[in-house]
């Protein structure tokens, strides 16, 4: 399961803030790994500079060193809406001359194809396939005399999650759409000032952080300092997957600090599903706070019995299908010496197809586990993402195609327990109506039943009729 971006932006004159913004963008490298870049301005132009691969692979000194002036913005991709290509590579800059923009969003525009034809229809054109171009255009499409009521004017008529940093050649915006379905925070920096997704990017490059850009909020950053315009919101919408997943444990989202937020969710699980054992582990990286909490809480002496590589993937090299065969060993290597013999708790943030899982119990079982009871971090996930997760279509999902105990049987576990929703909330500690968590409900916050439809539509003409059974890759 993947997320769709990080975003960066620094206002900083005098500083090198395209030094600065490489740095913050390595740090939120877990967000995208497909696309890397960096936009800046010296006051007269906007420069971009973006390319496909991993941040460190995109830039050298040669191009950072090209990329000059006192506000930056950044952005790592992964694509949602839109392929992978380097056309569709972030920040994009849209516009001419004093009315141009840079841009780099993080999110998934519910309407964007209703918007895409509507300005197509004006005449506006597209580079790009992305809904990012959308929203760039749409700012620009307003006759508002300002920037702060171009952007205000857009926000009203866009649907979905956006938390987007954006400058002209003389201020740095950052933007978060009014659900607030993806996280965004400000910070100090040696008399500048940082945006960033997650505050993880503040610590790395010695930033402070303030306070988080709220849901429907507008931060405007110039020489004369901060100036914040807050539009009316309903609902709120954090992708509770924030925090069982996509952030970095080191990130504060919405004040808690996601470590012991995830080492809460491992005792929630013991709590709810108790089973005698002789050891407990979290699936390295993103469930190792959990498989704390679970031992905590149970008792159980915690272990090590999955290595993780964690640079694999990190490579552009193509697997062979020998390689490609491989599965999850290319990526886990069990530690038969600890398994051996052993009745294991194995503790993991998600099941999404139920692809993997199968192969982790089965690379335990191989190396010599008696037992191994799953435990998972989310509840059953039922229903799609239309917020931007890449999360597959209700027919791959494989727990609205099964039962609990058939998941079980299928990813060959000794049992499963998956932790409940009021279990997952207490675990967060924060009120359960700020948060997303339609795709175990298929309650969604704004009306996606079109794109629901559609999906539905492309899925049946796709396999003809329904699967019968959601088939191991
Ligand atoms: S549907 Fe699920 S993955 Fe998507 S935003 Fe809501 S909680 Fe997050």
């Amino acid at each position: 399961m993947h997320e769709s971006c990080g975003v960066f932006g620094v206002y900083a004159p005098g500083e090198d803030v395209a030094r600065l913004t490489f740095f913050a963008l390595f740090a939120l490298q877990h967000r995208g790994q497909e696309s890397a870049g960096i936009a800046t301005t010296d006051g007269s132009k906007l420069q971009v500079y973006a390319n496909m691969g991993l941040v460190s692979q995109v830039f050298n000194e040669d191009s950072l060193s090209q990329l000059s002036g006192d506000i930056a913005i950044g952005h790592n991709r992964y694509s949602t809406r839109g392929s992978s290509r380097l056309t569709n590579a972030q920040p994009i800059v849209v516009g001419k001359g004093s009315n141009s923009i840079a841009i780099a969003h993080n999110g998934n525009i519910v309407n964007a194809e209703h918007l895409y034809e509507e300005l197509s229809d004006q005449g506006y054109t597209f580079r790009t396939t992305t809904d990012t171009e959308v929203i760039a255009n749409l700012i620009l499409s307003s006759h508002e005399k300002n920037w702060v009521d171009r952007i205000r004017y857009a926000m009203h008529r866009l649907q979905g999650a956006y938390s987007v940093t954006l400058m002209t050649n003389h201020t740095l915006f950052a933007v978060r759409g009014s659900l607030g379905v993806r996280p965004l925070c400000l910070g100090t920096i040696d008399g500048g000032w940082v945006i960033a997704s997650e505050s993880c990017a503040l610590d790395h490059i010695g930033a402070n952080f303030v306070r988080e850009i709220e849901p429907g909020e507008i931060v405007a950053i110039t020489e004369n300092g901060v100036d914040s315009y807050q539009e009316k919101v309903g609902k709120r919408a954090l992708c509770i997957f924030e925090y069982i997943y996509f952030a970095r444990p080191d990130s504060v989202i919405n004040g808690r600090l996601l470590y012991p937020a995830r080492q809460a969710m491992g005792e929630g699980l013991a709590q709810e599903h108790q089973v005698d054992a002789d050891l407990v582990m979290g699936v390295p990286d993103s469930a190792t706070a959990a498989g704390i909490g679970y031992s905590r809480y149970s008792g159980l002496p915690l272990a090590e019995g999955l290595l993780k590589n964690r640079y694999v993937g990190r490579t552009f090299i193509e697997p062979d299908q020998r390689i490609r065969d491989l599965g999850v060993k290319l990526k886990f290597n069990p530690l038969p010496q600890m398994l051996d013999g052993k009745r294991v708790v194995v503790v993991d943030d998600s099941i999404v197809r139920g692809t993997t899982t199968p192969q982790v119990v089965r690379l335990l079982k191989r190396a010599g586990a008696k037992e191994v009871h799953m435990r998972i971090c989310a509840p059953p996930i039922r229903y799609p993402c239309f917020f931007g997760v890449d999360m597959a279509t209700r027919w791959e999902l494989i727990a609205a195609q099964k039962t609990i105990p058939e998941v079980r049987d299928f990813i060959g576990a000794d049992s499963l327990g998956y932790l409940s929703i009021d279990g997952l909330i207490k675990a967060v500690a924060l009120p359960k109506d700020i948060f997303c968590l339609a795709c175990f409900t298929g309650d969604y916050p704004i009306p996606v039943q079109l794109e629901m439809d559609k999906l539905a539509l492309e899925t049946m003409a796709a396999s003809q009729q329904p699967p019968s059974d959601v088939k191991e890759q």
